[in-house]
């Protein structure tokens, strides 16, 4: 699973858990990895790093989902390779615990408050150690759980508002610090009202869900974000992308909206579903945050929604 930040990218709903999960051991003896191999590499992912410098370096890469821990090591200790792990918020959530030969409650204290979630002294019993193991791992995945829940709407499974709102704000600052351009589209269903009065609820539901799906398999960078913004309303977050990118997004998503083909007798356009969008470009954002860009592809929205529907219309913020 992923960290908070990168949760909005992931869908836990739709993204099958990896059934093996990855364990990072670290000792900088060969004996007792070896010894922690025999016991885990079974049903477990089951990577290696013989110094502390080495799990940091490792952790920057690929975060595992739990990480049995030396104390003693000559360059960095375990209890600062711990103290680093939960200073960087994408690693701060890796379970950690201690394997250690100390068995001295100063030394489990010490661990503790280093973050640690448990404490293990050598020589390991395979059966203590698998069953510690386990219970952190249930742990891990139910917080991860319940992290990304917070982060996705319930029906569609897209990024939820809050989501949106935290990402915007976030992008925002990452463009004024790289001077790149920040581009926003909002959109929304055509005649979606007379959609659920002719077909019902029920049916406006999975034109929703059917409709976010076609709208995440337009995205492609892992920066973009696809979300709900309320409503039959969506939006999409396209970091470092100039206008003429964001035009070509919002072209292909309304094509992907016609191309699904829902059928819907009550519009005034089509026959089948259709959205409008406004498509809106902060090329020199300032310091007074993203409001002017939302509300420039709202503005363009409506005008997209006067002009006809099925269509979106573009802009800069000035
Ligand atoms: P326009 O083309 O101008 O956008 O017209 P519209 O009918 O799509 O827009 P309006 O804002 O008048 O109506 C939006 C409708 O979207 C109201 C409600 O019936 C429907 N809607 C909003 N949220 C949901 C939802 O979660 N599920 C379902 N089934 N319908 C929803
Ligand atoms: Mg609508
Ligand atoms: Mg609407």
């Amino acid at each position: 699973m992923s960290n908070a930040s990168d949760t909005h990218r992931t869908n836990p709903l739709l993204d099958a858990p990896e059934d093996r999960p990855c364990l990072l051991l670290v000792d900088d003896q060969a004996i007792n990895i070896q010894t922690m191999y025999q016991i885990f590499h079974n049903d477990h992912e089951v990577f290696m790093a013989t110094s502390g410098t080495q799990a940091l370096e490792f952790c920057q890469n690929k975060q595992p989902d739990l990480i049995l821990l030396d104390v003693i090591m000559p360059d960095l200790d375990g209890y600062e390779v711990c103290r680093q792990l939960k200073q960087d918020p994408l690693t701060q959530d890796i379970p950690v615990i201690f394997v250690t030969a100390q068995d001295n409650p100063t030394d489990e204290e010490k661990g503790l408050d280093a973050g640690a979630v448990d404490f293990i002294s050598k020589p390991v019993n395979p059966k203590v150690v698998r069953a510690r193991v386990r219970t952190h791992l249930t742990l891990k995945r139910q917080s991860d759980l319940l992290r990304s829940l917070a982060f996705v709407d319930g029906l569609t499974g897209v990024a939820n508002r809050r989501n949106f709102d935290e990402t915007l704000a976030s992008e925002w600052r990452r463009s004024l610090r790289s001077g790149q351009t920040l581009s926003l589209i909002i959109l929304d269903i055509d005649f979606f009202k007379r959609y659920n009065d002719h077909y019902g609820h029920q049916a406006g539901d999975l034109c929703l869900r059917a409709v976010a799906n076609a709208l995440r398999k337009c995205i492609n960078r892992s920066h973009d974000l696809v979300a709900r913004y309320g409503g039959e309303e969506f939006v999409c977050i396209l970091p470092e992308t100039p206008l003429s990118g964001a035009e070509t997004m919002a072209h292909e998503m309304e094509l992907a909206v016609r191309q699904l083909g829902i059928a819907h007798a009550r519009s005034d356009i089509a026959d089948v579903v259709t959205i409008s969008l406004g498509v809106a470009s902060a090329p020199n954002p300032r310091d007074e945050g993203p409001e002017k860009l939302i509300s420039t592809a709202d503005n363009l929205l409506y005008a997209a929604k006067q002009a006809g529907r099925g269509q979106y219309k573009t802009g800069s913020v000035v």
